[in-house]
C-alpha cells in the first residue's frame, strides 16, 4: 500500500511542506501548481527536491475545465493541456489529474467527453504520460464516479483513467459498491478525505472541513475496501482541505496524516473483502479493561497536600515502591500513584506542568502487542532504566508528552504490584467512601490537537467517539468528543479548547500545556459516597483546580 499527501494539505513553504512529508513516512506527494507558483524555481528544481527528500511525485494537479468544451475553447484546452505535459516533464510525473468540468459554456453529454479524452489520452501517450479524470461532486455535467468511469471506459485509451476522491463519492452518497466493477488497472490514482457530517454546500464543505480518514463521519472504510477489491496497487493519496490544518503544524499534522492511512490499511486488511490490499501487519486494536493507575508527579509539598485529599476520598495508602518515592493509593480496583522523585521524567514534568496527573496505565488485553500497534501507527515509545528485578512497564508518549502506560493481565506485567512494590498499612486512613473504579478521565487539550487525539486514542484502542459537542462556556466555546468502548472501560473525555478565556483555556494557560483536566470515578451509592465523603471532612472546591469529580455510574451520566 504505497501512502501519498497533496501539499495543499499541510502549512508551510514547500520545502517544510516536503521535510514533514518525508519524515511522516509517505512514499508519495501530489504536486499542486499553486506550489512552484509560491516556490523560486522552476518545475525541475521542485521535482529533484522531492526527490531528494527520498519521495517520489504522485501527481500533478490541477487541471480544470477541460472536456466537453465547444470551439474555440476546445482548442484551447488542448494547448493548455500541452503546457500542462511540459511542466510534468520538467518535474518528473507522469500522471495528470483532470477534474469535471465546472465552466458555464461546458456541453454535456458522455460521447463528447470520452472523445476528448481519447484525442488527450493520444497525445499523453506521444510523451509517455497519463491522464486521470476525477468527478467533483459540484461538477456542471459530471458529479457522480460512475459517469466519470462510464467516459473512461469509452474513451477506451491506455494513457486514459479514472481517479477516485472519496470526499466526492461520499459527500454525494453514491453506492459505494460501484466502484468494484471498475477494473484495477484502469484505477490511476485513489484520493482519501474524510470530513465531519455537516449539511452545507458541497463545495464550501469540501474546500474547508475535510479531515483525515477516521477523524470524519464518512465511511472512508468502506470506500478503501471496495477500491481493494478492484485489485488496485497504486496510491492512496490524501487530500485534505482543511482551514485549521493549513494553519497548524505541518510535522504534526503529516503525522497524523500517516497514522490515518496506516490505521485505515490495517481496518481494511482485516475485513474478509480487504484481504488483498497489501497493507503491513499489526496487532489488532488493544480491547482496553480498565485504567491500571493513574500517576501523579508531585513536588513533596504538593504531594502532602494530595495524599490528605485522597485520604478524604476515601483511599488508603497501600504500598510504596521498592527503589522510587511512589506511593500507592487505592480504593475498589482504583490506584493512584503519587510521584515525588525528583530525578527522571516524572520530576520533569512537575517542573514543566506543576503537580499533574502526568501519566496513567490502561489495562489491555497483550500489553507488549498494543506497544507494537502503537509504534506502527508512529506513537512515540518512552523507556526508562529500572533496577534489576523490577518490571519495564511499556509505555507511550500521550497527550502534552504525558504518558500512557500499558499492562495486561496475561504477562509479567500482572504481577507489578507484588514485585515492584511493597504493601504498607496506613495509619492515618478514612473511612473507604465507596469509589469503585475509574469512570472517565478528562483530558483538555488546544482545539487543533483535538483530532489528533482522538485519531490516536481510536487508531490504537477498540473505541470509538461520539459526534463533537460544543460546550458553551461564558467566555467562548470548548469543543468535546469523548472516546470509548462497547463496555465503558475505557471513557476518555477530549475538550478542546480555543482561547485562553474559557476554563479549558485557562487549564492550558495555567498547566503550561494539555493533561489531565479531571477524573470521574464510579459507586454503586452516590449517597453513601456523599454522606461518608461529608463525614470525612470533603469540602467541594470552589476553584477551578477542580482535580477530582464524581459520577454515578448510570446510563444517563454522559461524560462532557
Ligand atoms: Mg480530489
Amino acid at each position: 500500500m504505497k501512502t501519498s499527501i497533496a501539499t495543499v494539505s499541510i502549512s508551510g513553504e514547500l520545502p517544510e511542506k516536503l521535510a514533514a512529508i518525508a519524515a511522516a513516512g509517505f512514499d508519495g506527494v501530489e504536486i499542486f501548481e499553486n506550489d512552484f507558483l509560491a516556490f523560486d524555481g522552476r518545475p525541475a528544481d521542485v521535482g529533484r527536491m522531492v526527490r531528494d527528500y527520498g519521495l517520489e511525485i504522485s501527481l500533478f494537479q490541477p487541471f480544470r475545465d477541460f472536456e466537453g468544451m465547444p470551439e474555440p475553447f476546445r482548442s484551447r484546452t488542448f494547448d493548455r493541456a500541452e503546457r500542462k505535459f511540459d511542466i510534468m516533464q520538467e518535474l518528473g510525473t507522469d500522471l495528470l489529474l483532470v477534474c469535471s468540468n465546472v465552466s458555464p459554456v461546458s456541453l454535456g453529454g458522455i460521447d463528447r467527453a470520452a472523445d476528448d479524452f481519447h484525442a488527450l489520452g493520444e497525445r499523453a501517450a506521444r510523451r509517455g504520460l497519463r491522464v486521470g479524470y476525477e468527478a467533483l461532486a459540484w461538477g456542471r455535467h459530471i458529479s457522480d464516479h460512475r459517469d466519470a468511469w462510464e467516459i473512461v471506459r469509452r474513451a477506451q485509451h491506455p494513457n486514459i483513467g479514472i481517479i477516485l476522491d472519496s470526499f466526492h463519492s461520499l459527500a454525494r452518497k453514491v453506492d459505494i459498491n460501484s466502484i468494484r466493477a471498475i477494473p484495477g488497472d484502469k484505477i490511476f490514482l485513489v484520493q482519501l478525505a474524510d470530513a465531519p457530517m455537516i449539511d452545507m454546500d458541497l463545495l464550501y464543505w469540501s474546500r474547508h472541513f475535510r479531515n483525515m480518514p477516521g477523524e470524519g463521519d464518512l465511511a472512508v472504510t468502506e470506500f478503501a475496501a471496495a477500491v481493494a477489491a478492484t485489485g488496485y496497487n497504486g496510491y492512496f493519496s490524501l487530500e485534505i482541505f482543511n482551514d485549521q490544518f493549513r494553519g497548524g503544524s505541518a510535522k504534526a499534522i503529516a503525522a497524523d496524516g500517516h497514522r490515518s492511512l496506516v490505521y485505515l490499511g490495517d481496518t481494511v486488511r482485516r475485513r474478509p473483502d480487504g484481504a488483498v490490499l497489501d497493507a503491513p501487519a499489526m496487532p489488532a486494536r488493544a480491547d482496553v479493561k480498565g485504567v491500571g493507575f493513574i500517576e501523579f508527579a508531585a513536588d513533596t509539598g504538593d504531594a502532602d497536600e494530595l495524599s490528605r485529599i485522597l485520604r478524604i476520598l476515601g483511599f488508603r495508602r497501600t504500598a510504596r515502591h521498592r527503589s522510587k518515592r511512589v506511593e500507592i493509593f487505592a480504593q475498589g480496583d482504583i490506584r493512584m500513584l503519587i510521584n515525588v522523585e525528583d530525578v527522571g521524567f516524572a520530576s520533569a514534568a512537575a517542573a514543566v506542568h506543576g503537580t499533574s496527573a502526568y501519566a496513567m496505565a490502561l489495562v489491555v488485553d497483550d500489553a507488549r502487542a498494543t506497544l507494537a500497534r502503537g509504534l506502527a501507527l508512529g506513537a512515540e515509545p518512552f523507556e526508562q532504566p529500572v533496577l534489576p528485578g523490577e518490571l519495564s512497564i511499556p509505555a507511550i508518549r500521550g497527550v502534552g508528552g504525558g504518558l500512557v502506560y500499558l499492562l495486561d493481565e496475561i504477562s509479567d506485567l500482572a504481577h507489578v504490584w507484588e514485585n515492584d512494590f511493597v504493601a504498607e498499612d496506613d495509619g492515618e486512613a478514612l473511612a473507604p467512601t465507596g469509589l469503585l473504579v475509574v469512570d472517565h478521565v478528562a483530558q483538555t487539550v488546544a482545539y487543533d490537537e483535538l483530532l489528533t487525539w482522538l485519531l490516536f486514542y481510536t487508531s490504537l484502542f477498540d473505541a470509538g467517539k461520539t459526534p463533537m459537542v460544543d460546550i458553551i462556556d461564558p467566555a467562548g466555546v470548548v469543543h468535546s468528543q469523548v472516546v470509548e468502548n462497547a463496555s465503558g472501560s475505557l471513557r476518555i473525555t477530549l475538550n478542546g479548547a480555543d482561547n485562553r478565556r474559557t476554563l479549558a483555556g485557562h487549564f492550558i494557560a495555567e498547566n503550561f500545556g494539555s493533561g489531565v483536566q479531571h477524573l470521574a470515578f464510579a459507586t454503586d451509592d452516590i449517597f453513601v459516597t456523599a454522606r461518608v465523603l461529608r463525614e470525612n471532612g470533603f469540602a467541594a472546591l470552589p476553584s477551578r483546580r477542580t482535580i477530582t469529580a464524581m459520577q454515578r455510574r448510570a446510563s444517563d451520566s454522559t461524560p462532557h
